[in-house]
């Protein structure tokens, strides 16, 4: 999808047109990047995203903090005294590192649509943060792993193991590369990166691990029991554990987006008139903000 704008195509989360926004650095919104050089993003996720161009600006064209993970950011276009937004994900509540999307009046509102049913409903960040803690913190004498999206969920992680148990949790270098750029943009985080001298040490005696989510299987948690001498536990963190069953001893809906509520108050917020689903995916949104309006306008 892009919008034309001052004689330009940009680009939505996508390689095409004259600019392309980037609304943030997972992969599914970096569709054909590299043919892309003029790029509407944050200097976070051009790092994130290893974009090759250049970042550029438009004028009348501003990026506004999205929530997610770091370096998201919303597209805000102002042309002929109307205004445009774009939302790529969104989280509207504060995560652990304070981030949360600012919410910008407009005309027409484009967003993303995946979590706009009304079975998503993710409790808040912050109670889940304490579960995983008292999980882990109940299960000292055994080794535990935890599955999660090596950016953005593995950092959050990274985080809350940090503050609430005391633990740097061992990671992939994968993840360990997303974590030296949260810490260049400010963000500390204490974690041992799985094949150091560092890691090797502390994975003698107990330890906490983040595993990319296909390896947050019993299976693996057996093999890794057998390995080390110790019972493994396994989980996952992620908000599909609101829907979806897992193979785990445990999984913790911890989701980086606005659930179907904070949707319809994010909608409702910014007094958009013409709204669109950049993935056709927001039919019950509607219906459920077309039944609000009309309770309100039967209840006056
Ligand atoms: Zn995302």
């Amino acid at each position: 999808m892009h919008l034309p704008y001052k004689g330009i195509k940009i680009a939505l989360d996508n390689g095409d047109g004259d600019f392309s926004f980037i609304s943030h650095a997972h992969y599914d919104h970096l569709n054909s990047v590299e043919r892309q050089t003029n790029f509407l993003a944050s200097e976070e996720t051009y790092e994130l995203a290893s974009l090759s161009g250049k970042l550029k600006t438009i004028e009348g064209a501003k990026l506004i903090e999205a929530g997610h993970i770091l370096g998201a950011r919303q597209l805000v276009l102002e042309e002929d005294g109307k205004t445009t937004v774009y939302t790529g994900d969104i989280s509207i509540k504060p995560n652990i590192f304070g981030m949360t999307a600012e919410i910008n009046q407009c005309d027409r509102l484009i967003m993303e649509s995946t979590y706009a049913k009304p079975e998503y409903k993710f409790p808040d960040s912050f109670d889940v943060y304490s579960s995983i803690g008292e999980w882990i913190t109940k299960n000292d004498s055994k080794n535990i792993i935890i599955g999660a999206y090596e950016m953005g969920k593995t950092q959050e992680l990274v985080r809350v193991l940090n503050e609430y148990c005391g633990i740097a949790p061992v990671i992939t270098k994968k993840a360990e590369r997303v974590c030296r750029i949260y810490e260049k943009f400010g963000i500390r985080l204490d974690r041992l990166v799985v094949g150091s001298n560092e890691a090797e040490e502390i994975m003698r005696g107990r330890f906490v691990g983040i595993v990319p989510m296909r390896y947050a299987k019993r299976y693996f948690a057996a093999k890794l029991t057998k390995a080390f001498e110790r019972k493994t536990l396994v989980a996952v963190a992620t908000g599909w554990a609101v829907t979806h069953r897992f193979d785990t001893d445990a999984a913790f809906p911890l989701s980086d987006h606005a659930d179907f509520d904070d949707l319809l108050y994010y909608v409702e917020q910014t007094g958009a008139k013409d709204i669109e689903f950049f993935d056709n995916q927001g039919s019950e949104l509607l219906t459920a903000l077309k039944s609000r309006i009309i309770n309100i306008l039967s209840n006056k």
